[in-house]
């Protein structure tokens, strides 16, 4: 009897030892700030191999700035086929295709060769510029044309590739593969408008208030693990002697900027590069174009209407959920 009792203590004593180990372990907390993608990352990452995690996504994000997607340095990929290369990486190939299947999906409002109406406009630039109606439509003829054939891509004349509205959902994918490999146990990686949630149940994540400063927000959601991004008219822009704002998201059928009644759109998805390239097709959409969308990307949405109004796509039975922290903003309904 007293064997079994000293057995039961000393097991106990183990499990409880284990935990406390393993809590030690698990709870090692790395963190970094830095620029990559004309923008600031910002990695905060738990668990035993927190470091050397955080070196590696830092690495990795760097080299898919540096040598993948950067149309304007010279190292990278996507600069070279701008400028006359056809071959191509695998790596990036199936970034490409993925992005052909999302331009169709959403109709052309996403549109991956739209770099010559991005420098026409000029917007974030020194050489920002509202431009004559026929460089607008000189800069859109084609636009949807580029093809990729094997480890080619085929770009019309005058056509370019800008990666810009999806690099940095891509660099979050990168980033929860390494997460993953080291097994961490949570993690928040933010690249400039795409957050990764990593880990835990449930995140609280604030909504930017589009007519507000930068770190002020409008709302807060509820959500499980994924991808965030946000795209909105104040991120880019400039106005007129006549206040008339024009920012940074084209239309790709008027070469304007879109139009579509709405302040900003926050996609949640499991891909990052979903979301973020969701984020800027659906700002283009409007909201009930975009709701196809959702259904084939499993994806959900908050949109902030010119109206104030915030519409979610989260149902009854979702895991997400809203509450709208400024009183100059009320919740719309979706079906409305
Ligand atoms: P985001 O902030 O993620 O919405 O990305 C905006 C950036 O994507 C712009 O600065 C452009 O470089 C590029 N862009 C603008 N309009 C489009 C569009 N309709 N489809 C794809 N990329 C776009
Ligand atoms: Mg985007």
């Amino acid at each position: 009897m007293k064997k079994k009792g000293i057995f039961i203590a000393a097991v106990a004593f183990f499990v409880l030892a284990a935990v406390v180990i393993s809590d030690f372990f698990y709870s090692h907390n790395t963190s970094a700030d830095f620029l990559a993608m004309n923008t600031t990352v910002s990695l905060d990452v738990t668990g035993f191999h927190s470091k050397e995690a955080v070196e590696r996504i830092k690495s990795e994000i760097i080299r898919l700035d540096e040598k993948l997607l950067s149309r304007t340095k010279h190292t990278a990929e996507i600069y070279s086929v701008n400028n006359g290369k056809t071959e191509i990486s695998d790596e990036l190939k199936g970034i490409l295709e993925y992005l052909k299947q999302l331009e169709k999906d959403s109709g052309g409002a996403f549109c991956t060769g739209i770099a010559q109406l991005t420098d026409l406009w000029g917007i974030g630039t020194e050489n920002k510029q509202l431009p004559d109606k026929e460089e607008i439509s000189a800069a859109i003829k084609n636009h949807e044309k580029w093809q990729i054939n094997d480890n080619n891509v085929i770009l019309p004349e005058n056509v370019k590739l800008d990666l810009g509205a999806v690099g940095k959902g891509t660099a979050c994918d990168y980033a929860k593969d390494i997460l993953s490999a080291h097994k961490c146990k949570e993690a928040v990686v933010a690249v400039g408008g795409s957050v990764l949630l990593y880990g835990s149940e449930k995140y609280q994540v604030g909504i930017r208030n589009p007519l507000g400063e930068v770190n002020e927000y409008c709302a807060i959601i509820e959500a499980a693990q994924g991808c965030i991004s946000t795209s909105g008219n104040y991120e880019r822009y400039f106005e007129d002697e006549n206040g008339n704002r024009y920012h940074h998201i084209f239309d790709p059928s008027t070469g304007y900027p879109a139009d579509s009644g709405l302040l900003s759109v926050t996609v949640i998805a499991e891909s990052g590069t979903a979301s973020d390239a969701l984020s800027t097709a659906c700002f283009v959409l409007g909201i009930e174009k975009s709701l196809a969308l959702f259904e084939k990307y499993n994806a959900d949405a908050v949109f902030i209407t010119t109206d104030k109004e915030i519409i979610t796509t989260f149902g009854e039975f979702e895991s997400e959920t809203i509450t709208v922290t400024n009183n100059n903003y009320s919740l719309g309904d979706i079906n409305e």
